[in-house]
């Protein structure tokens, strides 16, 4: 087999397309199962366990955040909100000054036009605004910050409001749909439940090797996650220089509020404005925020409460009064992950301090927001911080204590942990080759340099794009 890509998500699912399209015999091998939407039920207990890796239950070594990501053919993409946010070009072009992307700017970008182009990328109507995103614009709006409408991959979307658990009605254009029939019908070959253990360097080709299964390759492309990749380079006795050292995770943390009259959070799109006044990424600069709805069901919302016993269940009584939105951290902290004795990762990570302190700002912020939107009250996501009323915004930047298991944090976008860069730090040449072997490139969220700063899924596909054109040999690295 020429190509075996391993990890079928917003990567592997891209550049499997890119390599058949091209004529290349290519073969991808996916940890999980395939799914279908008639067997998509809307209920969090089951859906969770059958598409997120570890049930969703996957967390940081001390258990201190939780991350979710997807299993099973599409990766994340299955059930991710559907947010389709092109590379900011000042981070771009702030990669290429540095000489950490040997891609110029314009042709990731142009890269972006064709993955949106392929996910039938829209603007969502103003009617498809729910009651909660509708909360969150005017209320920036009333206080003059920018908000921006992204582009979605669902088409003539239900607003039943479950796309975290998958949606059940195939109205989204994740990988599947948009790359991967059509690839399956040009010849890719999938097998799915086949979990790569670790690739081994044989003379003249690799050895792709996982319980049950050994496939001979020419050359590899790694798409398993910024958690999964650097595990499986681990394993593989490649674990060297800058594998597994900087993690980014995009920590996000909640701030719910609550209203005088009926938010029903849950009901309608998940996501369909951004607040971005915060947002340094577009400009260049490192760090900041984005503030954000959250789209969560009601189990996840009371595992991810900063309040327990009574005080959970008198808060999660009024849910349908409250609206639900957070801060995602353009992060600057480095995690490191690494694979346990039994092959599961173990993950570090805790914001530093210069983190810290922007998810203050943009929780202060964000309390301005739900204020200015007619909030009663809003909830920190400290343990031993209570309702904040109007007026009380400022404390949010002393409040509570910033430490692992005394406040609520998240993560659904792992990146960075076999990042390009600079020789001396990173794991990949300017063209996704692995430094330690360049039969091998890397094309998922692992190789940004830094954390992206907006959702990161259509930065991954383009860059898996143009890292893939590589092996086609069309693009500029043929
Ligand atoms: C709930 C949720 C909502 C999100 N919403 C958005 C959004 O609206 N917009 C946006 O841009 N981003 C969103 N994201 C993030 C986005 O989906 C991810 O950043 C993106 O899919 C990551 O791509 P990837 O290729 O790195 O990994 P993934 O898409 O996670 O794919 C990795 C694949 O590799 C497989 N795998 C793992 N280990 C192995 C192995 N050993 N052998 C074989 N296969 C393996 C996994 O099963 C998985 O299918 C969301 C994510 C989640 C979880």
């Amino acid at each position: 087999m020429p190509v075996c890509v391993v990890g079928s998500g917003a990567g592997g699912a891209v550049a499997a397309a890119t390599l058949t399209d091209a004529g290349i015999e290519t073969l991808l091998l996916e940890a999980g199962e395939s799914h279908h939407s008639s067997s998509f039920t809307q209920r969090e207990g089951a859906m969770m366990a059958r598409l997120y890796t570890e049930a969703g239950l996957l967390q940081t070594e001390d258990d201190s955040l939780v991350l979710l990501q997807g299993e099973g053919l599409g990766g994340s993409t299955l059930h991710n909100t559907a947010l389709c946010v092109p590379p900011p070009r000042g981070m771009l072009e702030r990669w290429a000054q540095a000489g950490t992307l040997a891609i110029p700017p314009e042709e990731v970008l142009a890269a972006a036009d064709w993955v949106l182009a392929s996910l039938g990328a829209r603007e969502i109507s103003a009617g498809d605004e729910n009651g909660n995103n509708r909360r969150l614009r005017e209320g920036a709006a009333a206080l003059g910050l920018e908000v921006r409408r992204p582009l979605h991959n669902r088409t003539a979307c239900s607003g039943c409001g479950f796309c975290i658990l998958g949606c059940a009605y195939n109205r989204k254009q994740h990988v599947v749909p948009s790359f991967l029939v059509q690839a399956a019908r040009a010849g890719l070959a999938i097998w799915t439940r086949a979990r790569v253990h670790q690739i081994r360097r044989e003379a003249g080709h690799l050895r792709v090797e996982g319980p049950g299964f050994v496939v001979r390759t020419e050359q590899v492309v790694l798409a398993a996650s910024a958690v999964a990749t650097p595990l499986i380079l681990d394993r593989s006795g490649l674990g060297g220089r800058g594998v597994g050292r900087s993690l980014r995770l995009h920590p996000f943390a909640p701030l719910v509020a609550e209203f005088a009259d009926p938010v029903n959070a849950w009901s309608g799109v998940p996501q369909s404005v951004l607040v971005t006044h915060g947002d340094r990424a577009h400009r260049g600069g490192v760090g900041g925020f984005v503030l954000m709805a959250a789209a969560a069901g009601p189990a996840s919302v009371a595992a991810l409460w900063p309040r327990l016993g009574s005080a959970l269940s008198e808060d999660i009584a009024k849910i349908s009064r409250l609206g639900m939105a957070g801060v995602l951290l353009h992060d600057r902290t480095r995690g490191r992950v690494r694979g346990r004795r039994d092959g599961r990762p173990q993950i570090r990570y805790w914001p530093e301090v210069e983190d810290q302190v922007d998810l203050r700002r943009g929780l202060r912020d964000l309390a301005r927001i739900w204020f200015a939107a007619g909030a009663i009250r809003v909830l920190p996501p400290f343990m031993d911080a209570d309702w904040l009323r109007p007026g009380e915004e400022d404390r949010m930047l002393t409040i509570g204590q910033f430490r692992p298991h005394r406040m609520v944090l998240s993560s659904v976008h792992p990146q960075g942990s076999v990042p390009f860069g600079p020789r001396a730090t990173s794991a990949l040449d300017g063209e996704g080759r692995l430094l330690a072997e360049p039969r091998i490139r890397v094309a998922d969220g692992s190789l940004l340099p830094e954390s992206i700063g907006v959702p990161p899924q259509v930065t991954i596909m383009s860059l898996a794009r143009l890292i893939t054109q590589g092996i086609v040999g069309k693009g500029r690295f043929g």
